[in-house]
């Protein structure tokens, strides 16, 4: 009976469909997969809708992007970043970030060329370095800091290292890189003419003093640099799946020729949605960090009266928390035992996140998100705060 590629062989189910089934089927609050219980902006959907009603978008979309939302990635890189980038060949729209990661890894990478992991990573990534036959090699962050250590990143970069991938405000554990940490990066690409595959979905998620520095910005950077994001997080539309990779347009044909071999084209009308949402004046960006800095305090705080031992989130929407206080088992038990018995869901990140030489690093957290609405984590908080009476 003929059955699936080798090469598919290791990618079972992601973790987030496997908590997101036990959630329901427990019937938990769920703080797992980064999914707002929100709809962002009206206008943003109103553009999308009024693109569909006009007819301008119902057939297929340019295979690049349509040219207002090209128009839009470079005139946004401008205003928050001064970045100078070329709406015709320096940006590709594409089925959200994801995408744009995996075609530029695609379209990026050799076999044989060595690409820099730091992980905790996004789960998506390390399969795509695999199929384009590409070396991994793991620089870990470590708790509680979840920093990465300045020799290990040196040792990590040769004369065979063709990328680093990055990702900054960080998933799953809330770090912003700092301009040192980026310039260490920054440097090493330069020394050994790698580039950097930067995933900044969470760019406009920043607290406190943090801020938000696309290494793309950095000297020598620009022309070495896929920047990749998405309308995902920033304007609360994850199922709509728009996002961008944009650059120096000899790296994005590499991520082109990908992108249209396995898609074409995007979804048409939310293409003009994020178009009008990237364009929202300066306003609702700050009012949005606003929104997310309470969410972040108050999630910050129920987790820490529950008994956990957190890192406090610079950026993003999660929060890493460390159980081993109260818990003796791996991040899987306790994740389990929590829908369980809490009736509260969470990711653990050892399995999905981590390289199995540096799993056990992940082993006594779980990653909670607050991309949700008050009421929803004040319920999640009395589930939590009581959690120690039922171990
Ligand atoms: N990268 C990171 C770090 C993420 O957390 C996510 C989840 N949204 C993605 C990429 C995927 O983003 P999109 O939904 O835009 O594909
Ligand atoms: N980025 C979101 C998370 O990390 C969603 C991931 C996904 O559904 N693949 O939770």
């Amino acid at each position: 009976m003929p059955s699936f590629a080798r090469r598919v062989a290791s990618y079972t189910t992601t973790i987030f469909a496997e908590i997101n089934t036990l959630a329901q089927q427990h019937n938990a609050i769920n703080l797992g997969q980064g999914r707002p219980d929100f709809d962002g902006p009206a206008e943003v959907m109103e553009a999308a809708i009024a693109a569909m009603r006009d007819g301008r978008a119902n057939q297929y979309a340019p295979g690049y992007g349509v040219a207002p939302l090209r128009q839009a990635v470079a005139d946004h890189a401008r205003r928050f970043y001064g970045l100078n980038i070329d709406p015709e060949r320096g940006v590709i729209i594409t089925v959200g970030a994801a995408e744009g990661m995996f075609s530029s890894i695609l379209g990026l990478v050799d076999p044989g060329d060595e690409v820099i992991l730091i992980e905790p990573y996004f789960d998506t990534y390390l399969p795509a370095v695999e199929m384009a036959g590409g070396v991994p090699r793991f620089v870990p962050l470590r708790p509680p800091d979840w920093m990465f250590d300045e020799a290990e990143m040196r040792a990590a970069f040769n004369d065979k290292t063709r990328a680093i991938i990055l990702n900054t405000p960080h998933n799953p554990t809330g770090r912003v890189f700092s301009r040192a940490e980026l310039s260490l990066i920054a440097e090493l690409c330069q020394k050994y003419d790698a580039i950097a595959i930067s995933d900044e979905v969470y760019e406009h998620l920043v607290f406190g003093d943090h801020q938000h520095i696309p290494i793309a910005t950095l000297d020598g950077m620009a022309d070495r640099t896929v920047t990749v994001s998405s309308g995902a997080k920033s304007f609360s539309y994850t199922g709509w799946k728009v996002g961008w990779a944009m650059g120096h347009p000899d790296l994005i044909t590499g991520t082109w020729r990908i992108h249209q071999n396995i898609l074409y084209a995007v979804n048409h009308p939310s293409q003009y949605g994020i178009a009008h949402a990237l364009g929202l004046d300066n306003e609702y960006f700050a009012a949005f960090r606003r929104m997310y800095e309470g969410k972040r305090r108050l999630l910050d705080s129920i987790l820490r009266e529950s008994g956990f031992t957190i890192s406090e989130a610079q950026g993003a929407f999660f929060i890493m928390a460390d159980f081993s206080a109260f818990f003796d088992g791996d991040d899987m038990q306790f994740a389990r035992w929590l829908i369980e018995h809490v009736g509260v869901a969470c990711i653990p990140p050892a399995e999905s996140f981590f390289s199995s030489q540096h799993r056990y690093l992940g082993r006594k957290h779980v990653r909670f998100s607050f991309c949700k609405n008050d009421d929803v984590l004040l319920a999640a908080g009395e589930r939590l705060v009581a959690l120690r009476a039922k171990l």
